[in-house]
């Protein structure tokens, strides 16, 4: 197609003033969305849990229930950004069904599984029973296999019985007091998808 520069600049200032009366119109949408979404819902800000960059979101909840979910542009990891993976968080806890409508998301865990040793099939614990269960384990394994002294080094102070991971469904702040757990009780083999 063959334009001269008089119809070229016409052609582009008309897309010009077509995007601009677009944009006008997502911004009248988006003030018009947004101060209704906020009257009703209480903003919870949480951390994302699909990787280590741990980017902010804001969860919208109404009587206990999520009804939407943002990038936090408090944060100053993403701004009020967020990648695919992150803008599907909300999917952790809703899918949607043929008409389009959120239901609860029924592949979504609530409770602690254990499978008992030998044994093929998972069964849901409560979370006091299986965390007492954890510590007792821990204290035990970490007691029978706590390495004091080595190869004529005093000190030494550490166990090669229990490997730890941390994950990105925990905060920072968590991952700092696995940390000092981990370290505190002498376990070396540790690691996080974030490497925290
Ligand atoms: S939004 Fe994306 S980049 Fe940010 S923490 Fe989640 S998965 Fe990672």
């Amino acid at each position: 197609m063959n334009l001269s520069r008089r119809s070229f600049l016409k052609l582009t200032g008309a897309t010009a003033a077509t995007a601009a009366v677009v944009g006008a119109g997502i911004s009248k949408v988006a003030a018009d969305y947004e101060p209704v979404r906020l009257n009703y819902a209480k903003e919870v800000p949480t951390v994302c849990t699909f990787c280590g960059v741990g980017c902010g979101i804001i969860c919208h909840v109404q009587d206990g229930v999520i009804v939407s979910t943002e990038g936090d542009p408090a944060s100053p990891l993403n701004e009020g950004t967020l990648c695919p993976k992150g803008v599907s968080s909300y999917n952790v806890s809703y899918v949607y069904d043929s008409q389009g409508r959120p239901q609860p998301n029924p592949r979504r865990l609530t409770k602690p599984l254990y499978r008992r040793p030998g044994a093929s099939d998972w069964e849901e614990m409560e979370w006091d029973e299986i965390l007492e269960k954890i510590a007792k384990r821990f204290k035990e394994t970490r007691d029978d296999n706590f390495i004091e002294e080595e190869n004529g080094v005093e000190n030494v102070n550490r166990t090669d019985a229990i490997a730890w991971l941390g994950s990105a469904f925990c905060t920072n702040e968590e991952n700092y007091l696995f940390k000092k757990i981990i370290r505190g009780t002498g376990i070396v083999n540790m690691d996080h998808c974030a490497r925290l």
